[in-house]
């Protein structure tokens, strides 16, 4: 297997960030979840949280920052986060597009009754993960009780009319493959993910976005420890795709953490593989525009490439 930058090379492809449209916040490791695939490697014992000052500064630097129009809030559980209400209210307010990356167990935690009607009242965009639409596949990877709850959760959230075509009130569904493959083509198992829903529990969503795992932090141990990671890491580099590699996520997206550090992405987040500029820290700079344009990139961005490519947004071709 060659490394990803000799690859890139070879197909003459420079990956370069022209400007910043999304910004992807992660509020902290906290989660009520403990997955298996996770790359964050959260968990209801993480204590790491972003704080007031952080956030102060990231409204700030947003000001300054016309081109950013998305803010995608990831974590961990951010909802978890006490911040999170204070944060969302202050976005909507500069008018910013807000996603809400949300793992549904979350709204049956104690203190978060009114948040799926927060969420409903802000306008905020959910993501929410639901590997399998099978109750068995789904709590093979994130745990036991995990599928019923998450079915509650997405009847409450279409009964807000959240899943409908309101493009106020959109609901995407994330789908990763439980083992070491490829995920299908994401629109045919749209197609399967809308007619079971429908059909068995009576759910709609709007899109379904189908992930790649990427092989680092608990999937690559799980795979270090059946010994699968070399024959995962082959299948990634063997289904490179130039297509998908010159339309990574990194090109338009930068990635702040829970202590106010600037990173190209969550994955280089959670490995520390700090960006390429000199400023790496958000109280460094004066707009995130000044964020470089190189991009950091290592072995797991195969994650990023193989097959129709992989993005938190989905596939990518
Ligand atoms: S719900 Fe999400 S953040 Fe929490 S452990 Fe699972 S994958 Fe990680
Ligand atoms: S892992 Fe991050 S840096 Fe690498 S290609 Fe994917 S988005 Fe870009």
């Amino acid at each position: 297997m060659k490394s990803f930058n000799k690859t890139l090379k070879e197909n003459n492809i420079n990956l370069l960030r022209k400007s910043v449209s999304t910004l992807q916040v992660n509020m902290g490791k906290l989660c009520n979840q403990a997955c298996k695939h996770c790359h964050v490697e959260a968990g209801p014992k993480r204590t790491e949280m972003m704080d007031m000052n952080i956030i102060s500064q990231i409204l700030r630097l947003l000001k300054k920052t016309r081109s950013i129009k998305v803010i995608d809030i990831t974590g961990g559980a951010p909802e978890l986060n006490s911040n999170f209400k204070y944060f969302v209210r202050q976005l909507r307010k500069m008018q910013l597009h807000v996603i809400d990356r949300c793992n549904l167990t979350v709204l049956h935690e104690k203190g978060q009754e009114e948040t799926a009607d927060f969420l409903a009242k802000n306008h905020v965009e959910i993501i929410a993960s639901l590997p399998c639409y099978t109750e068995q596949n789904v709590e093979k990877q994130r745990g036991k009780g995990v599928f019923v709850k998450s079915i509650k959760s997405l009847r409450s959230l279409n009964s807000l009319g959240y899943g409908k075509g309101n493009k106020n009130l959109k609901l995407n569904l994330v789908y990763n493959p439980l083992g070491a493959f490829l995920p299908p083509n994401q629109k045919n198992l749209e197609s399967e993910y809308k007619k079971f829903l429908k059909s068995e529990f009576k759910i709609f969503f709007d899109n379904l976005f189908s992930l790649t795992n990427m092989p680092i932090k608990r999937f690559s141990h799980f795979l270090e420890k059946n010994n699968k990671l070399n024959a995962y890491m082959n299948l990634l580099y063997s289904n490179f795709n130039p297509n998908a590699a010159k339309s990574v996520m990194c090109k338009d997206l930068i990635s702040v953490s829970w202590n106010g550090l600037i990173y190209d992405c969550d994955f280089n987040q959670m490995l520390e593989i700090p960006i390429a500029s000199k400023f790496k820290n958000i109280f460094a700079i004066n707009s995130f525009n000044e964020v470089t344009q190189k991009i950091a990139t290592k072995d797991h961005c195969f994650g990023c490439t193989a097959g129709s490519g992989s993005s938190c947004g989905g596939s990518l071709i």
